[in-house]
């Protein structure tokens, strides 16, 4: 779960099925089957009673899914029986997904494009590979020399990147500032879904603003304009796959890892709350580093954050059905009308693409 981002807009920890809407009928109709297939996989392995299930069976859904969910994540026995199978053309290999990755943004480089950094901290490294995404057309460069990789030299990169960004800004005042949404998936390595999540949404955009808005609103109502004029004014930076080396583990045999290559969970490495212990807390899952951003992983998305300052974030994680806001390391959630804003979106999601069944509100009380 999220346990970062608390001063930004938005942030959503998503089941994979229940991933933006805009993505569409094809799209949800693929994605809901493999969350169904991934369910299944952790239910009757485990037999927890109540599991919700996706085919439509279950009796209670609102009554039983946030119990099922809790009591998933309070099983002492482990579920290391989740061996996935990337010979079925469901689950990707990280190789395949960065090889697809690569080539949707090459058949669309007028729409998008890909940066990558990298990052060593402590003597461990790590890669981030952000895509771009503006269906109007790619501006000039947001972030100065962005567009070729660079190497994460600490101090070098941060003097380096407060000009560029300085620059950015006095560039982008002289026209109508974009919405800027950020998407970050595969944060957890044995999540594989998300990336496949992300995959899919990577395709859905490269059909264009007409084409994914047309997906949102099969029914072609004024709906699909709305969005299509939301979608080509605003900025993505989608992150495919952002634990690449935890993911390696997890192909390697650790199926159930979702710390980092160095055994550090990346969502427990941001400075709020961090090293701060909760009452279930298992260092074999949330083991938090040695310092706050102690992993480039967690430093990489922090300083694209800074970079971007993205209005909305979505961090989209897989286990259970859910739509969380903050805050998630206290019971309590923000108030006031960004909050009421956010929250009656995560309602609206609920009810239209989640059957009413997810878990919905501040992430510390939802689990
Ligand atoms: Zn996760």
């Amino acid at each position: 779960m999220g346990r970062s981002g608390f001063s930004l807009a938005l942030l959503v920890v998503a089941l994979a099925a229940w991933a933006p809407h805009a993505a569409g009928a094809s799209y949800g109709q693929t994605v809901a089957e493999l969350g169904s297939r991934s369910v299944r996989v952790g239910s009757a392995d485990d037999g927890v009673a109540g599991a919700p299930r996706r085919d439509g069976t279950q009796d209670d859904p609102s009554a039983t899914s946030a119990t099922a969910a809790r009591s998933l994540l309070r099983m002492s026995k482990k579920n290391t029986n989740a061996r996935p199978d990337f010979s079925k053309g469901i689950y990707h290999t990280k190789g395949d997904v960065f090889d697809e990755v690569k080539a949707i943004v090459a058949a669309h480089p007028d729409i998008m494009r890909i940066d990558t950094a990298q990052s060593t901290r402590g003597g461990y490294s790590s890669e981030l590979f952000v895509v771009t995404v503006e269906l109007a057309g790619l501006e000039e460069d947001d972030f100065g020399d962005a567009r070729a990789s660079r190497t994460d030299d600490v101090d070098a990169k941060q003097s380096g990147e407060v000009s560029g960004t300085g620059a950015a800004r006095l560039s982008a005042s002289s026209h109508v500032e974009k919405t800027r949404v950020l998407y970050n998936f595969g944060e957890h390595g044995r999540e594989l879904i998300t990336v496949e999540v992300a995959v899919d949404l990577l395709r859905a955009l490269a059909g264009g603003a007409e084409s994914a808005a047309r997906l949102a609103h099969p029914d072609a109502s004024e709906s699909t304009r709305e969005t299509a004029r939301a979608l080509l004014a605003t900025t993505f930076k989608i992150v495919p796959m952002e634990n690449v080396n935890g993911r390696d583990k997890v192909e390697a045999g650790e199926w159930c890892e979702r710390k980092n290559g160095r055994g550090v969970d990346c969502n427990r490495n941001w400075e709020v709350d961090w090293g701060v212990k909760a009452p279930d807390y298992d260092p074999s899952e949330e083991y938090p580093g040695t310092a706050p951003f102690s992993e480039p992983e967690a430093f990489m998305m922090k300083t694209l954050l800074e970079e971007f300052r993205p209005h909305v974030w979505v961090n989209v994680h897989s286990g259970m059905e859910a739509l969380f806001m903050p805050f998630d390391h206290k019971a309590e959630e923000p108030v006031g009308p960004g909050a009421d804003a956010m929250k009656a979106i995560l309602h609206q999601i609920n009810a239209h693409n989640c059957g009413n069944r997810c878990v919905v509100g501040g992430g510390g009380k939802g689990v």
